[in-house]
């Protein structure tokens, strides 16, 4: 039997639920590259994207994935042979300093701590013991996607600062923008990278880098630079100069609406409903843990991210629990992904276009799954979860300074 038809749910940590008017906005003809309103477009891209980053920087937007804005951004300000400090917090880090290998350049890993955020203080001992400054940029993730960690960027700024060293700072957002607070210019973060298909709810394509004064100086003498990902050849006067050929405008017009959209929330409101949504989650996967069978990947309950999280299985295979909750019910769940985490864990997202419906109707599918499977959990999870929501929402109604967001009610769930 199966009770899937209907709407389905995406519930992996990206690519997320693209809204409605996100892909009506897409659904158009081609436009001319040289003149006419995609020039517009291409001018609110970039200041929405300023304003996301909280940035006074640049932004470039680049026809790419995530792992072409990390190469994006290592190429602009190193040169071969250049040693630069990934701090290891789970996978994604360490994965862009494996591409940073490939180019040449010298990679030492901070190792991290078992299921932890990054140690701001052993980041800060390994720069004081760097006296001649070889370290050139350290580079971290603020949510690590596999792992579920949230890192402190500005303690990790702070270490820095403590030490004394002048490496760049160079900042995943992918998983964390518009999910957590960031404030790039606030928070002294040198390069941010950032990706199109997580809280920014446009298809996967586009690849982003907010580049701080620092930073786009260091071009000048970085002898990695190529022409596509050069932001100098990007800052040229021509409109193509943007993209470096042609621009992939019908995700620029599906990135502009979906600016448009966070900014009718407005940012404060889309963190706030982050935040409650993932203490929703949290508070029924605190239930389940209560059996034998799960566990919180992340040890530390302050380090668990706003935009996922990482639940370990243990003794238990989690791929029959991924596979009801996909082809019996309908809601898609993350599996574990790395070496660590691999078959042995499940990933629920609430990153992007997610409301309480969506999370509450995922959670419920869970325990549908796990009663059905007979996995060992605490129960009432969901139970506990709907009280949660319900006494944070306490008052929402009168609530004058959340007002209706029109346009948002049409099929999405
Ligand atoms: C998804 C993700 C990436 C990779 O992005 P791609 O678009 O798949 O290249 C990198 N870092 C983090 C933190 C992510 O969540």
């Amino acid at each position: 039997m199966r009770v899937r038809n209907g709407r389905e749910f995406l519930s992996i940590p990206g690519p997320t639920t693209v809204p409605d008017r996100v892909l009506a906005a897409m659904h158009r003809p081609a436009v001319d590259i040289y003149d006419g309103e995609l020039l517009d477009v291409t001018r609110n891209c970039l200041e929405g994207l300023r304003a996301v980053l909280k940035t006074e920087g640049q932004a470039y937007i680049y026809a790419a994935n995530g792992h072409g804005a990390w190469e994006a951004a290592l190429t602009n300000c190193l040169s071969a042979g250049d040693r630069i400090l990934v701090l290891e917090s789970g996978l994604f880090a360490v994965t862009w300093g494996g591409m940073a290998e490939v180019l040449g350049l010298e990679v030492e890993i901070l190792p991290g701590r078992p299921r932890r955020a990054v140690d701001a203080e052993a980041l800060e001992q390994r720069l004081r013991n760097d006296t001649s400054n070889s370290i050139k940029a350290v580079l971290t993730v603020q949510i690590d996607t596999a792992s579920g960690v949230v890192n402190d960027i500005p303690a990790i700024r702070e270490a820095m600062d403590m030490a004394g060293h002048d490496a760049l700072l160079m900042v995943d957002t992918i998983a964390s923008l518009c999910s957590m607070p960031f404030e790039m210019d606030a928070w002294g973060v040198d390069v941010a990278v950032a990706g199109s298909q997580k809280g920014l709810m446009v298809p996967p394509g586009l690849g982003f880098n907010g580049v701080g004064s620092k930073a786009r100086e260091r071009r000048g003498n970085a002898d990695l630079v190529t022409r596509y990902w050069d932001w100098e050849f990007r800052d040229g006067p021509e409109h193509y100069m943007n993209y470096c050929g042609t621009a992939p405008e019908h995700l620029l017009f599906g990135l502009d609406e979906s600016l448009k959209m966070l900014f009718e929330e407005g940012l404060e409101n889309v963190i706030e409903r982050h935040r409650l949504l993932a203490e929703t989650v949290r508070t029924a996967v605190a239930r389940w843990c209560r059996g034998d069978a799960l566990e919180f990947n992340i040890t530390e309950p302050g380090e668990r991210a706003n935009s996922v999280t990482t639940v370990r299985a243990n003794g238990i295979d989690p791929a029959p629990l991924i596979a009801f909750c996909r082809d019996v019910c309908g809601v898609t769940i993350g599996i574990g992904i790395g070496p660590e985490l691999s078959g042995r864990a499940f990933r629920v997202a609430h990153m992007g276009h997610v409301n309480a419906p969506m999370v509450l109707g995922t959670l419920s599918v869970i325990e549908t799954a796990m009663a059905a499977l007979k996995v060992d959990h605490g129960e009432g999870g969901v139970d506990e979860a709907i009280r949660f929501l319900g006494t944070s929402l306490e008052g929402s109604l009168q609530d004058a300074s959340v007002s209706p967001v029109p346009g948002q009610r049409c099929c999405d769930a």
